[in-house]
């Protein structure tokens, strides 16, 4: 597979040329097609797998697509992550594909200052890159809404789960409209993270690495 079968726009496709990927990771062969065709998916991948570019390439085109059906506040997509440094490092990547549409991202996160992220989440974005708690508090003191969500991507799970944020996951879960698309990625595929995504997923289709 090359990167021209998914069928990227000049804009997305510019910004993938000048990060020189030669081609598609196998995650990114199998599940962009999938995440693109809107149905839910489960990725069972590592770090380092061209993971993040795998949900970050078709939620660009989702939210291209939604703003236009659907105008209004709040973030479209939330992509929900264990750690503030993950949280960052994802951040990033949305912020450099996102460049090709000038789609804003945010970063939420414990640790960092709840004032100045609520600022950033008032001013606006159609992406939001959270831990579960820090959203969850967020959202509480109504610094967001997540009724406009409808991507909704759960990374390394397991490592979440680990963590102790399974309340908080199914919490957010629950939160987001149920005419969403859910993408949940774990490094492994446990029984405890199987039960999630029978829970909160609908017809999924697995992806290995
Ligand atoms: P990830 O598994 O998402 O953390 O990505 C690991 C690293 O691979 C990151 O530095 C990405 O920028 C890079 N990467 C993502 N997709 C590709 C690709 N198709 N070719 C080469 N590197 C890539």
């Amino acid at each position: 597979t090359s990167f021209a079968h998914f069928s990227f726009d000049e804009q997305l496709m510019h910004i993938i040329r000048k990060s020189e990927y030669t081609q598609p990771t196998p995650i990114q062969c199998q599940g962009v097609p999938i995440a693109l065709s809107g149905r839910d998916m489960i990725g069972i991948a590592k770090t380092g797998s061209g993971k993040t570019a795998a949900f970050i390439w078709p939620m660009l085109v989702h939210i291209m697509d939604q703003k236009e059906l659907e105008p209004g506040e709040g973030p479209i997509a939330v992509i929900v992550c264990p750690t503030r440094e993950l949280c960052q490092q994802i951040h990033a990547e949305c912020k450099r594909f996102g460049k090709a549409y000038s789609l804003r991202s945010v970063a939420v996160y414990g640790g960092g200052s709840m004032w100045e992220q609520a600022k950033a989440l008032q001013e606006g974005a159609e992406i939001v890159v959270c831990t579960p708690g820090r959203l969850i508090d967020h959202v509480k003191k109504k610094a967001t809404s997540l009724q406009r969500v409808t991507y909704l991507v759960f990374d390394e799970a397991d490592r979440m789960f680990d963590m102790g944020f399974e309340y908080q996951v199914r919490s957010i879960a629950s939160h987001v409209r149920p005419d969403r698309q859910t993408l949940l990625f774990s490094a492994t595929f446990r029984k405890k993270i199987e039960r999630l995504a029978r829970d909160i997923l609908m017809d999924p289709i697995r992806v290995v690495q």
